[in-house]
């Protein structure tokens, strides 16, 4: 898993195929077995625009995203990241968020998310474009937490 992938800006998905849908089977694999909420393509590797969210018991999958509308509402919860084990920190974000996307099937949709969905989405989002949730600390405390 290099570091180059997670500071790559990825790629849309042009077909929704046998190799997509196997990939969506060993994100959710990967994610339980981390017993993450969220897992973005880029984390296993694949500089793709996919993530996948799994938020109280309810499975997701969001096929080249786009966040189109967030709350002028903030609020800070602690993340983390499967690719930066051992680093917690508190981050402040819109609190809801509108998002359109294809989900597994490939049927477009749209969707109201708050909560914590509206936190996964908006931190695996941002893997899809090399960013990272420390990137969002102000930059005293990311020198602090990356030493
Ligand atoms: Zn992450």
């Amino acid at each position: 898993m290099g570091e180059d992938c997670l500071r790559t800006v990825s790629e849309p998905v042009t077909a929704i195929d046998d190799d997509i849908r196997a990939l969506i089977g060993e994100m959710f694999d990967t994610m339980k077995k981390e017993n993450g909420v969220g897992l973005a393509a880029p984390q296993v590797g694949k500089n793709i625009r996919i993530f996948i969210a799994l938020v109280h018991n309810q499975k997701y999958v969001f096929i080249n995203p786009q966040i189109i509308e967030t709350s002028q509402e903030t609020c800070v919860m602690e993340e983390g990241c499967l690719s930066i084990p051992k680093i917690y920190d508190y981050v402040t974000r819109p609190a809801a968020v509108k998002i359109q996307f294809l989900d597994a099937d490939g049927k477009r949709c749209t969707m109201e998310a708050d909560g914590l969905l509206a936190r996964v989405i908006q931190h695996e989002n941002d893997h899809l474009n090399g960013v990272l949730f420390i990137d969002r600390l102000d930059p005293e405390k990311k020198e602090e937490l990356v030493k």
